[in-house]
């Protein structure tokens, strides 16, 4: 076998077998496939797309290039969410500990975040204290003695998947579906839970940007669950404006409280049902009214407040001890009108310049920078109205960028649903 047939074969979008993908995979691994041939060939996937059993292959030899967690020592089920990544998404810090109060095991392994998007494990290393790099054995104890733990990604995780994500970023190559999805899928089934929701996101501040590349991901990611015995349930949401009020490390944490304490901001608070709610249906095997009503009521007497504490203070953190960020910069609107959209892309990359997220793998994250939005959608802002406040540690003195992500107009729009679809 050799990499340029292989590499040929797709340009001319003949169908890769099995054989072809594990000799792929193992290759580029090991070191035997350049980087250059790789990235000709991911380009070609990019171009020609792939079959599902193509996808599947890919999947199947990138969840075994790297280690596999065991989970057979934990009784009942596991649990696992995650999402495509998006602007404001807090909601890990929110259903980790809501699903936990019902009882089910929730083991998440969680990401940095880089560019845009924030990672949870960025959010959870805000808290002074908290730990996220748990070894294995640890995080295991951890689920039997308080059914959640939150940790970064065991390194050996889909080996090939860190690889080839790496090329993918810098050669043009992100923006695959089968790509986005084997990528997504051998992570979560080396991960092992029994039920996996993933909330993929659409639109502008999202890596999906229409509705109907979100549903293809979807049902490939459904397909390829099927395969492994899991059941994934994609729904998709909408991510063309920030999710909640808050961007922003530290800003996030506390806006999670603010759910867990019944006083969420409503789209966010929304989803965080949502998402639980089919968590727990598939779960504990209840009707998904059932789930929503137990939901709702661990929200409610606080239990899931009091899960996240005690996650929180098992994994060594300090919610009392969140940092402030030393300027506050209170921006008033120019002119007036209903607002009509906050484009979530740009307030994502001004928070991300502010210092909330890395250039680089080793750059230090500042937590306590973000922008909190002091006006919602269609809601009908004066001219020196405060539209949105920002939270930095360096001096700012012009704030046309940020604003240049808000729109006012004489008449409200028509609110886009959140919940677009449903798909399992
Ligand atoms: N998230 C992933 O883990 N991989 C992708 O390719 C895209 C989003």
């Amino acid at each position: 076998m050799n990499i340029i047939e292989i590499i040929n074969k797709k340009r001319l979008n003949i169908e890769l077998n099995e054989q072809e993908i594990k000799y792929v995979i193992e290759n580029y691994v090991n070191g035997n496939i350049k980087d250059y041939q790789m990235s000709a060939l991911l380009m070609a996937i990019c171009i020609n797309d792939c079959t599902i059993d193509e996808t599947f292959y890919l999947t199947k030899y990138m969840i075994q290039s790297g280690h596999t967690i065991d989970f057979s020592s934990i009784k009942g089920p596991i649990v696992d969410k995650h999402s495509t990544g998006g602007v404001g998404d807090k909601t890990t810090l929110i259903i980790a500990p809501l699903v936990a109060s019902t009882g089910l095991n929730v083991a998440k392994m969680s990401g940095h975040g880089l560019g845009f998007t924030g990672g949870t494990a960025d959010k959870l290393e805000g808290i002074p204290g908290y730990k996220t790099n748990l070894t294995e054995q640890q995080f295991l104890n951890q689920i039997k003695k308080i059914n959640v733990a939150i940790v970064t990604q065991n390194e050996e995780i889909a080996l090939a998947d860190k690889k080839i994500y790496a090329l993918r970023d810098v050669s043009g190559t992100v923006e695959s579906i089968p790509l986005i999805a084997s990528s997504i899928m051998s992570k979560k089934i080396a991960t092992g839970a029994d039920v996996i929701v993933i909330d993929v996101k659409v639109g502008i501040g999202a890596l999906v940007k229409n509705v109907e590349d979100a549903r293809k991901l979807s049902k490939i990611m459904v397909e390829l669950g099927k395969k492994y015995n899991k059941k994934v349930i994609c729904i998709l949401t909408d991510m063309n404006i920030p999710l909640g009020l808050n961007i922003g490390n530290n800003l996030e944490v506390k806006e999670a409280i603010d759910v867990l304490n019944n006083i969420g901001e409503e789209r966010l608070t929304e989803l965080c049902i949502t998402l639980s709610t089919y968590m727990v249906s598939q779960g504990l095997n209840i009707s998904i009214e059932d789930a929503k009503k137990l939901v709702q009521a661990k929200l409610e007497n606080k239990e899931a407040y009091n899960k996240f504490l005690t996650l929180v203070k098992t994994q060594g953190g300090n919610i009392d001890k969140l940092k402030e960020s030393k300027y506050i910069y209170p921006v008033n609107s120019k002119i007036n009108g209903f607002l009509t959209n906050i484009d979530a892309y740009k307030l994502g990359m001004y928070v991300a310049s502010l210092g909330a997220s890395r250039n680089n793998i080793e750059s230090p994250i500042d937590y306590s920078v973000g922008i909190t939005l002091n006006k919602k959608i269609n809601e009908y802002v004066n001219t020196h109205d405060i539209l949105f406040t920002i939270h930095s540690n360096k001096e700012i003195t012009s704030f046309e960028e940020p604003l240049s992500a808000f729109e006012i107009s004489s008449k409200k729009t028509s609110e886009k649903e959140l919940i677009i679809e449903i798909i399992k």
